[in-house]
């Protein structure tokens, strides 16, 4: 049962936190585990949680890492630090109790001063059973090592350079585990030529974005708390005051980290991550997409709704679909659904290179990201990405290059068919009589894969879409009548996509009857300021090809809804169109106000915000509400971010 409470504590006093009657906890109380390192190998350097601890910081610097996945390594606690903002929605999904975040446990965690399953002088002053204290002792942070391919190009060696994980936690309400981590909070092996730190712009967007990508259900990585670190000055363009992001995701693993491994040659590592991935990741090999009964995999695949056509992929057995290949279509499925959220509410990455693509299909590591203000599908939110690899239009096809070179890691094994645990293949490799035979088969099911993720992507694409525009179901005429004429006018007349969306849900069918009424309603989506001088139509043209879609849609919606259930539709529409939307506008404005001016409220009037964003009002500033969900200003459309951060 929900229930809405104000939460305690200066920190969350602006907010509205959703509760439940089950038992809350202290971050120190969560149950903590720590199979990533139980599991899979370590720094050959430090094999042991004491061997890292009791080394000299400065041993645990950059270096090539080989035949391990990680390196333990101990965050450095900053000079200064202020807690500015804790995510409400995080500590429910985490089932911290909000009252704790004051505690000394929670603020020291989350600024990187104390290792809260390494406390040495509790441990001893506590009754704690020694076999405990071992236990316990084992759950050491971590940094992940990975590699990647940045812009198309093969990087070698990258990893955690300013993350280190400090535990799993699981929510024991939900039963669902969570990698806690902190990003800036030191350098670690992998942090090759740079600094170990995030500057305090870049964690306030990250901070923001991630917990609103989530509260607009697209899967994100996820943020607890932002901590300033005012001291800890770091080198971007200029000199910056850094911050720590306490973040938290199921997997903190990438594609890149396959890449790697894959790489270097390392067979059995890369039989050994898969199986990891599998069994501890995804919770077991039954839960991946071919261990489903025959038939169900097209309804899986694809929406009912949408009738998009099968993917090829029945018969499974004709081409040996042995795990290893259900384990990648795992992967490549929610990659689809991923990046299907982000196009359906143009959200850009920016930087999708494999080390910030998610095996679990997270949006993950937010660098130069942006939404899109006007629809300009070549739009890119990085200012260095001069081809437009990460164009907000090419987005799909980059996460299946992704997809492709994850492919290529596991290529062999995906290959093996049914003779994937042979004893020769497993120690010995691929012979050279079965090599053709096997590439052949490899190739085969990527292609099959890269079908599978079209029909995953697009049947999620019009699911979204079709709510967008509130529908109750997508017909085949529905992707050129509505869909693609909307985003060809929008992107012809320079106008807001998300706003567009919101306008429309608040439209009665009864404002749009005649051609002369709608053709007065499309002045609405215009900007406040009129059509751009770039436009290449009069205004009477636009009002024209924006009432002649209003048409259409006005038929499609009462097929669907029947008339006089204009309440019932807009209500569906505002659940699933944002009014608020974190744009890079408000986010510059946020860190200028909260970096410069040292205002702090403001940060949580916007976490308000992006954490509740189909609401019409918040009750925090009126004013400010009604600026952030306005017209974009229009010297800050489309603005573009640095790599740096
Ligand atoms: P990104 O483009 O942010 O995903 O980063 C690419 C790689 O550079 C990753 O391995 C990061 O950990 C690393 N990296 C980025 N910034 C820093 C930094 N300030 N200090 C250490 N490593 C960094
Ligand atoms: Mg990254």
């Amino acid at each position: 049962m929900a229930a809405h409470i104000s939460t305690v504590g200066h920190q969350n006093a602006l907010y509205d936190a959703t509760t439940t009657n089950e038992k809350l906890h202290s971050i120190k109380d969560l149950p903590k585990s720590n199979n990533f390192t139980t599991n899979l190998p370590p720094d050959q350097n430090f094999t042991t949680p004491a061997s890292s601890h009791a080394a000299e910081r400065r041993e645990l610097g950059p270096r090539l890492v080989k035949g391990a996945l990680y390196t333990y390594v101990r965050p450095d606690p900053p000079s200064k630090y202020e807690v500015l903002a804790v995510s409400p929605a995080a500590l429910q999904t985490l089932s911290i109790d909000p009252s704790s975040v004051e505690s000394q446990d929670f603020q020291d965690t989350v600024s990187g001063n104390k290792i809260l399953t390494w406390d040495e002088a509790e441990a001893s002053e506590s009754n704690m059973l020694p076999e405990e204290q071992q236990r316990r002792e084992q759950i050491y942070p971590w940094a992940q090592c990975y590699g990647g391919y940045q812009f198309g190009q093969w990087a070698g060696q990258l990893g955690d350079g300013r993350a280190i994980s400090l535990f799993e936690a699981t929510n024991p309400n939900s039963n669902v585990r969570y990698e806690v981590q902190l990003k800036g909070a030191g350098k670690t092996p992998y942090s090759r030529f740079a600094d170990g730190k995030a500057v305090l712009r870049s964690s306030i967007r990250e901070f923001v974005v991630s917990e609103s990508l989530h509260a607009l259900g697209i899967p994100s990585t996820r943020a607890l708390a932002l901590t300033f670190t005012p001291e800890d000055k770091a080198l971007r363009e200029r000199i910056e005051p850094g911050a720590i992001v306490t973040r938290f995701a199921q997997s903190w693993l990438r594609f890149g980290t396959f890449d790697l491994i894959r790489t270097r040659g390392d067979r059995p590592l890369l039989r050994k991550l898969a199986t990891y991935v599998a069994e501890d990741v995804f919770g077991g090999w039954e839960n991946l997409p071919g261990a489903l009964k025959e038939g169900d995999m097209a309804e899986t695949a694809v929406d009912p709704a949408c009738g998009v056509a099968a993917s090829t992929l029945q018969g499974e057995n004709e081409h040996e679909e042995n795990r290893f290949v259900r384990l990648y279509r795992e992967i490549a499925r929610r990659n689809a659904k991923t990046v299907a959220c982000w196009q359906a509410y143009a959200f850009t990455n920016g930087v999708l290179n494999t080390d910030n693509t998610s095996i679990f299909g997270l949006s993950v590591d937010f660098g130069p990201f942006a939404f899109l203000d006007n629809f300009d599908p070549s739009y890119t939110p990085n200012h260095d990405d001069h081809m437009l690899r990460y164009s907000y239009r090419n987005q799909p096809s980059i996460i299946w290059w992704n997809l492709v070179r994850l492919g290529e890691a596991l290529g062999e094994l995906i290959g093996a068919g049914a003779r994937c645990d042979d004893e020769e293949f497993v120690n010995e490799g691929v012979s050279k009589t079965w090599s053709a035979e096997l590439i052949k088969r490899a190739e085969t099911l990527i292609e099959k894969t890269g079908e599978e993720f079209r029909a995953v992507f697009l049947a999620e694409y019009k699911r979204l879409m079709t709510a967008r525009l509130g529908l109750k179901q997508c017909k085949d005429t529905d992707f050129d009548n509505l869909y693609s004429e909307l985003l060809d006018t929008l992107e012809a007349l320079e106008l807001d996509f998300n706003h567009t969306f919101r306008k429309l849900s608040n439209m009665n069918m009864s404002e749009i009857e005649s051609e002369e009424q709608r053709k007065e309603v499309a002045g609405r989506f215009f900007h406040s300021e009129g059509l751009g001088a770039t436009v290449g139509a009069s205004e009477a043209e636009a009002r024209t090809r924006i009432a002649k879609w209003l048409e259409q849609w006005r038929n499609r919606v009462i097929e669907d809804w029947s008339e006089g259930k204009d309440a019932e539709r807009q209500e569906a529409m505002k659940k699933v169109n944002p009014k608020f939307i974190p744009r890079s506008w408000i986010l510059d404005e946020l860190i200028e106000r909260v970096e410069k001016k040292g205002e702090r409220e403001i940060l949580q009037g916007v976490m308000k915000m992006a954490l509740n964003p189909f609401k019409e009002e918040w009750g925090w500033n009126k004013e400010e509400e009604d600026r952030f969900c306005g017209d974009v200003p229009h010297i800050k459309r489309a603005m573009q971010c640095s790599c740096s951060s």
